[in-house]
């Protein structure tokens, strides 16, 4: 074990005596990567944190492109959804039930929730995060960054770098890969 390892694990067990009000680092297990920015987001750490349960965290956007936009990640660092594979549909639609739980008490509706993930390189953190998002968009731009592509033939998705959650499930629960290109 390094010291920053063992360093890591002792200032986490400081952090968990003092209760859940101080929001707990993510950092917990041998995935943890002290570099990554979502394995240290914490309320000390500035992060606007509205979830937390033994497997998630959740927080505010810090650069909104809705009015409503979330982050939803594992505690588990997984670098992206390209990762995950048919043991990990319980995960996603872990992560899915935690959207439309936060969604659901700003009363958004059904039809105004947007879920997904970035596809890499088209990402801007290494550490699997699912937006949740209340649209409508703030403007074009925005929209642009999360562009959703429905699939044809025996594809779940067309050519696109994000992909929403419902066809990330239908693709690894089939033990298919997620990817930019038709999957
Ligand atoms: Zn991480
Ligand atoms: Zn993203």
């Amino acid at each position: 074990m390094t010291f920053q390892k063992a360093f890591s694990i002792l200032s986490c067990l400081i952090i968990r005596t003092k209760g859940l009000s101080q929001h707990l680092p993510v950092a917990e297990d041998s995935t943890y990567d002290p570099s990554c920015a979502f394995c240290n987001v914490s309320v000390e750490n500035g992060f606007d944190v509205r979830w937390e349960d033994s497997q998630l965290v959740a927080f505010r956007d810090r650069d909104p492109a809705c009015e409503q936009h979330f982050q939803v990640i594992p505690k588990r660092h997984l670098s992206s959804v390209r990762q995950l594979g048919k043991s990990d549909v319980g995960l996603v639609k872990a992560m899915v039930n935690v959207g439309h739980q936060l969604l659901e008490r700003l009363a958004i509706k059904r039809s105004m929730r947007k879920m997904g993930f970035h596809i890499p390189p088209f990402i801007s953190v290494g550490h699997l995060h699912l937006h949740v998002q209340a649209l409508p968009y703030k403007n074009f731009a925005r929209k642009a960054k999360y562009p959703t592509a429905r699939g044809f033939n025996s594809y779940q998705k067309g050519f696109t770098w994000f992909i929403e959650a419902h066809q990330t499930i239908s693709i690894i629960q089939e033990g298919r890969r997620v990817g930019v290109l038709p999957c």
